[in-house]
C-alpha cells in the first residue's frame, strides 16, 4: 500500500458483498455471502466442488442476477438500480458498462478460433466500447507483452499452448482497463508444466496493485500471492484471513479436512 494511502477503514472497497443469497430452483447455492475487497486486494478464495465458488464469481458480475443482498462494486449497486425508492434490474446497455469494470478469465480459455491473438484482445474494447482500433491495438501490444508474448500476436489459438492461450485470454481481459479481475480455476484445465507460466502471470499483475478474486486449487499460489484467503463451503464462507493462518493453522474442521488432502 503507497504512503499515500489514507488508513484501510477510510479505503471504500472495490467489492462490497452483502448477505449474498443465490438459488437454482429449490437449491441454495449461496446461502448469506458477505465479503469486502479492498483496491489492490488479492483474494483467493478455496472451497470443495459445488460449494458455491463459481455462482459467485459469477454473482460479481451479474452473470446470475442475486436472489437476495446486494453486491456493489466501486461503490455501485451490480445488476439494479434504485429508482424512486425501489430496486429496479438494469438495462442490458447499463449491465454491459458495469461488467467493463470487471475481467473475468475461466478454466476454458474460450479464445475465438478464428482470429489472431492481437484480434482477440482487440474485439471486446473496439466491438462492445467503441475504442479506436489504433488505441486498441497500441494497448494489445503493451498487454502482449506483459504476459510474455509480445512475439505471438499473429498466432491463432491453436498454434499456442495453452498455458500462452490462458495468458492471452489474461490480456484479453485487461484490454478492457477493468478495476476488478476475477479467475475461476485458470489452471485447471491446463498441463501440469504449463501451470506455472499462467500463475507467474497472475503473480505479476497482484504485484502491479490490481485488486484481484482467484477460486484456485493452487495452494502454492495462495500462500504466496493472496492477500487473504477464504474457505467457502455449502454456500457459506466459513473461515477466512491471511494465508498463514487459513493455511498454516486452519480453525474449521471443514478447512481442515479440505486442506488435508493437499498435504
Ligand atoms: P463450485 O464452483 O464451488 O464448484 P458452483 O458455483 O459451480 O460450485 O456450483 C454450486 C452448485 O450450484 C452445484 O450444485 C451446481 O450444480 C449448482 N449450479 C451451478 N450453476 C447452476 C445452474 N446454472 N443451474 C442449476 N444449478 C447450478
Ligand atoms: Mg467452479
Amino acid at each position: 500500500m503507497s504512503a499515500l494511502a489514507a488508513s484501510p477503514a477510510a479505503v471504500e472497497p472495490v467489492v462490497r458483498a452483502r448477505n449474498v443469497h443465490k438459488a437454482f430452483d429449490r437449491l441454495e447455492v449461496l446461502k448469506g455471502i458477505d465479503l469486502d475487497v479492498a483496491p489492490g486486494e488479492t483474494v483467493v478464495i478455496l472451497g470443495p466442488s459445488g460449494s458455491g465458488k463459481s455462482t459467485f464469481l459469477r454473482c460479481l458480475n451479474h452473470l446470475e442476477a442475486i436472489d437476495r443482498g446486494s453486491i456493489e462494486v466501486d461503490g455501485e449497486q451490480i445488476g439494479y438500480r434504485w429508482h424512486r425508492g425501489r430496486l429496479e434490474a438494469l438495462s442490458e446497455r447499463a449491465t454491459t458498462l458495469q461488467r467493463r469494470r470487471i475481467g473475468m478469465v475461466f478454466q476454458q480459455f474460450n479464445l475465438y478460433p478464428h482470429m489472431t491473438a492481437l484480434e482477440n484482445i482487440i474485439e471486446a474494447p473496439i466491438g462492445v466500447h467503441g475504442e479506436r482500433r489504433a488505441e486498441a491495438v497500441r494497448h494489445a501490444r503493451e498487454l502482449l507483452d506483459r504476459v510474455g508474448l509480445g512475439a505471438k500476436a499473429d498466432s491463432y489459438p491453436a498454434q499456442l499452448s495453452g498455458g500462452q492461450q490462458q495468458r492471452v485470454a489474461i490480456a484479453r481481459a485487461l484490454a478492457i482497463r477493468p478495476r476488478l479481475m476475477l479467475f475461476d480455476e485458470p489452471t485447471s484445465a491446463l498441463d501440469p508444466e504449463l501451470v506455472g507460466e499462467v500463475l507467474a502471470t497472475m503473480r505479476d499483475l497482484a504485484g502491479r496493485g490490481m485488486t484481484m478474486i482467484v477460486v484456485t486449487h493452487e495452494i502454492g499460489f495462495a500462500r504466496e500471492a493472496a492477500d487473504r484467503v477464504v474457505f467457502m463451503d455449502g454456500g457459506h464462507i466459513v473461515e477466512e484471513g491471511p494465508p498463514e493462518a487459513v493455511l498454516g493453522n486452519p480453525q474449521h474442521p471443514r478447512t481442515r479436512a479440505f486442506l488435508g488432502r493437499f498435504i
